[in-house]
């Protein structure tokens, strides 16, 4: 059988020997954390460039290190890209040039490798059926059983992206499918393990989205009052283009819109639901709603949950200081809770990218120091205790933590709103290896001393899992919880895929 379709738990010493003894920085492939946008239209075709522009600068905060367009105008693709800013990319002629009615665009943060002009998107492909582009978010973790799969049918590659395995993988589904769109798309849920929201674009004017079995990485759909149909990683992508939020893509859903129709099919249903509960720890926007819930209201009540402990700890301080802009929304929670005056004390230099997805430990180190400033006056003599979201290799936060006590702060505690992260992440999210994360290995106690705190309070998963599912999952069970608790909801065997990340 291609896979072994078991829920597995990690064997942690297993893999805490295998990261003591190897090279972390052995060959990854590049993998991504993005934001992805479809549009289709039929009235504003002129303005289709504009309009993809647009969303894409709603999704900006999923990945900056490049950008691009493809449109399919009259059966003709047409594609821009580039490194950069989605601002910096495109210019009003770009805009105009990139014309017709149907039209992906993509965002992307490469979460390993540092050749960022590899593996921008849209990635095109001549398949043997038609042209296709494709945007995609997330990770392929069985990448290299696919590719060697592939290899074995004749495939060549060029570069180790997640995207042109896909796309490989969709020719030859394609061409055993004798050109069936839906049946391929199938048939490469059943082969990909991992996580992914994909938008394909064909040459014969359509766009194909799914999401994978788990529903990983968010996926939703609106239309405007013009009838342009917009799907995108977030509702900011669908509401600055003015469409209204119709749904979410279902975990295993197929979405297929051409000129005339919009057609949803179930790939595959599964009993289980693993949506990654970073996307409302961190990395949505704050307006975003994901799968129903919030992302601001998640994040107060996951404030909230960290006042109870921090009360239930004897613990007092004299305010509240978020960490902007990632603690700013469980601050306000933390301080409703616990009624200790909120102060923003920390002030974000805006034009200095976010910390956590910066790729190169030197320029995290660095970057902390330029990215915050105290405000002296407002933190001297006083107890001061921090929101954030995470903790990771805790460079960051002990840069900022020396930053309040040199302004004069009798006491700094750390409350952060995601559990001690302890295992890796093989669905896109970008965390250093196990060695790497603070808290494997280390109690709290520990960690308070190696980041220069009075004490660190830890959101608990129960805390966490609550404050996210809400009234919404009562039971509980729709959220990945791997890098916090080692449960891979995956079917390859998380082992071996540490083993080929560090081969
Ligand atoms: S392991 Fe953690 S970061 Fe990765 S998908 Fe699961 S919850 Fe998200």
């Amino acid at each position: 059988m291609f896979f072994h379709n078991l829920l597995l738990k990690v064997n942690l010493k297993t893999l805490k020997e295998k990261l003591s003894l190897s090279n972390e920085d052995a060959c990854l492939s590049i993998k991504d954390h993005c934001g992805i946008i479809g549009i289709r239209t039929t009235k504003r075709i002129h303005d289709l460039g504009f309009l993809l522009y647009q969303g894409m600068l709603a999704l900006q905060h999923r990945g900056q290190s490049s950008a691009g367009i493809t449109v399919i105008n009259k059966k003709n693709m047409k594609t821009i890209s580039d490194v950069g800013y989605v601002k910096d990319i495109f210019d009003k002629n770009t805009l105009a040039a990139l014309k017709g009615k149907f039209g992906i665009g993509h965002v992307r943060y490469p979460t390993a490798g540092t050749d960022l002009t590899v593996g921008i998107q849209p990635f095109v492909l001549q398949t043997r059926q038609l042209k296709i582009a494709i945007a995609f978010n997330g990770t392929i973790a069985n990448f290299d059983e696919v590719r060697n799969f592939l290899m074995d049918q004749g495939f060549r590659f060029s570069h180790d992206t997640d995207t042109e395995v896909i796309g490989k993988l969709i020719d030859y589904a394609l061409e055993e499918e004798n050109g069936d769109m839906t049946k391929a798309c199938k048939k490469l849920v059943g082969y990909l393990d991992g996580a992914y929201s994909i938008l394909i674009a064909t040459n014969k004017g359509e766009i194909i989205a799914f999401r994978d079995t788990l529903g990983f990485k968010p996926l939703c759909y609106g239309k405007t009052k013009e009838g342009d149909f917009v799907i995108a990683s977030e509702t900011m992508g669908l509401t600055i283009v003015g469409a209204e939020f119709e749904d979410d893509v279902k975990p295993g859903e197929m979405v297929i819109i051409t000129e005339k129709s919009i057609k949803k099919k179930r790939l595959v249903k599964e009993e289980k639901v693993a949506h990654c509960m970073f996307e409302w720890v961190y990395f949505a926007r704050p307006d975003a709603i994901l799968d129903g819930i919030s992302a601001y209201e998640a994040r107060e009540r996951i404030g909230k949950g960290l006042g109870k402990l921090f009360k239930e700890g004897g613990y007092e301080a004299d305010i509240v200081v978020p960490i902007p802009d990632s603690g700013r929304i469980a601050g306000i929670g933390f301080s409703k809770e616990t009624g200790i005056e909120y102060s923003e004390a920390l002030i974000r230099n805006r034009y200095v990218g976010r910390t956590f997805i910066m790729p190169r430990q030197t320029a995290r180190e660095e970057a902390v120091k330029l990215k915050l400033n105290v405000l002296s006056n407002l933190v001297k003599g006083k107890k001061v205790v921090l929101v954030d979201d995470s903790i990771v290799r805790g460079t960051t936060s002990k840069g900022i933590i020396q930053m309040i006590r040199d302004a004069g702060a009798t006491h700094v505690y750390f409350a952060v709103s995601c559990p001690q992260l302890i295992n890796p992440c093989f669905m896109g999210t970008d965390f250093p290896t196990e060695r790497e994360l603070i808290a494997c290995g280390r109690t709290d106690e520990e960690i308070a001393k190696i980041i220069g705190l009075d004490a660190v309070i830890y959101n608990t998963i129960p805390l966490l899992v609550e404050a996210i599912g809400f009234d919404k999952w009562p039971e509980n069970n729709h959220l990945c919880l791997a890098c916090l608790n080692g449960d891979y909801p995956l079917k390859s065997n998380p082992s071996q895929l540490l083993c080929e990340r560090e081969s």
